[in-house]
């Protein structure tokens, strides 16, 4: 068997999703199980849903009423027969974020994340399972809750692999023998007490490199916009070119330095099993793409990796002490708790700098903590650039007209966070 991962872009409207009905049409002549994003920019709307309703910033109904419309248009374009179960399906889940939004919070920020925010796939996936059976798609439909199994970290669970193994063989494998198609969710658990955790932003890959780990999957196909991997986002760079084989190795080192193409996360588990992974063109799906697979050639192409949005932290000890192990060990402990990851770090005698993504919410916490023990200053609004195999030329290029904030090498990653001249 193998798994399919659909990300948001690719069932953003009801084009989209016939694409991806073609796409199953045509690739999925063997068992496929295929796991799907929310549509488009539902997680971004649903976020902003959960902060209107947390802290009470906007008018939650009228983010709740646009959710909902994005959703019905879509249904509108794709069923024929409006008379449907799905349409009362769906307006059932909506009821129940409603309910939910019109309650006062009594439970935390990320409890109410994860319980809203996890709708967006529960949405999508309902819908394109019910579209699929009535354009003859056979498929079921499976609650990724329910095998997926988590602590309760909410917005960024961790999945406990035996419990999870279990269920997802003992659910998804007699299945296979009446459906070709088994469709779920990406980027959601569950927890011992049926609450819904979420895996982190963009963890649909992950989901379906676990679903592909625990089945034993032939292979796994990420199913994206891009032809494939390419050396460096399209969105900043012209001129990128796609790589056309990745060692697990090279790949776990371009996504931990912030490729956007696959979640981080996703590679492990696939190198444990040898699972290779496929990242193709939902708009050229003949093409081959990117494999990353067992290999043993190093990739020595130049990549850039640029992220913005970016925080620089400069950590003082309030005493003007040195920064030293203990000091160290207490950073990385409120790092860790406060679940945020460290994109660069650096250390002087008298300070310690890290680079880290701007999550208003982490880092409001995250600050608390630390100036409890430091002093903190830090600057918004910069920019992470990370070059593999770099070489002068490139370093010079990138930094005309920036400011170079601080910078390290090593023999083969160059990375500099950078600011904007005024
Ligand atoms: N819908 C989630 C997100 O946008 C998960 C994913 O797409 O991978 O972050
Ligand atoms: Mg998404």
């Amino acid at each position: 068997m193998q798994v399919f991962k659909f990300g948001g872009v690719s069932v953003k409207d009801a084009i989209s999703i016939k694409n991806v009905a073609n796409i199953l049409k045509n690739k999925a002549n063997e068992q496929t199980v295929v796991v799907i994003s929310a549509m488009g920019k539902m997680t971004n709307k649903l976020e902003e849903l959960v902060n209107s309703y947390f802290y009470k910033s906007s008018d939650s109904l009228l983010i709740f009423q646009e959710i909902k419309d994005y959703h019905f248009n879509i249904i509108d374009q794709l069923f024929v027969n409006k008379d449907l179960l799905i349409v009362d399906e769906i307006e059932n889940v909506f009821l129940e974020i409603l309910w939910a939004i019109e309650e006062e919070p009594s439970n935390s920020y990320s409890f109410y994340y994860d319980q809203l925010v996890s709708q967006g796939e529960i949405l999508s996936t309902k819908i394109i399972s019910a579209y699929f059976n009535e354009i003859i798609i056979s498929n079921k439909w499976i609650d990724a809750r329910g095998i997926i199994q988590t602590d309760n970290s909410y917005r960024e669970a961790n999945v406990d692999y035996l419990l999870s193994k279990e269920l997802t063989c003992n659910q998804i494998i007699p299945l296979l023998s009446n459906y070709n198609i088994i469709i779920t969710q990406g980027f959601i658990g569950g927890t011992s007490e049926n609450y819904t955790t979420t895996l982190g932003r963009e963890g649909s890959d992950y989901t379906a490199a676990l679903l592909a780990y625990f089945l034993d999957a032939k292979q796994i196909v990420i199913w994206k916009d891009v032809p494939g991997v390419l050396n460096a986002d399209p969105k900043y760079f012209k001129n990128t070119k796609k790589i056309d084989e990745l060692s697990y190795h090279d790949a776990i080192e371009l996504t931990y330095f912030g490729t956007s193409v696959i979640h981080p996360k996703t590679i492990k588990p696939l190198q444990n099993k040898n699972i290779p992974l496929f990242v193709r063109s939902f708009l050229k799906p003949d093409d081959i793409g990117t494999v990353i697979k067992n290999i043993n050639k190093r990739n020595t192409a130049t990549s850039y990796i640029f992220k913005t949005d970016q925080l620089l932290i400069s950590i003082q000890p309030k005493d003007f002490s040195f920064i030293a192990e203990e000091n160290l060990s207490l950073i990385f402990s409120m790092f860790s708790k406060n679940n945020v990851r460290v994109n660069m770090m650096q250390n002087s005698a008298i300070s310690f700098s890290v680079c880290i993504d701007n999550d208003k919410y982490k880092f409001d916490n995250l600050l608390l903590e630390l100036q409890t023990q430091f002093k903190v200053l830090y600057n918004d609004n910069v920019q992470l650039m990370t070059i593999r195999n770099y070489n002068q030329e490139t370093i010079t290029k990138l930094s005309e007209n920036k400011i170079i904030l601080i910078e390290q090498r090593s023999r083969n990653n160059y990375q500099m966070v950078i600011k904007e001249m005024e």
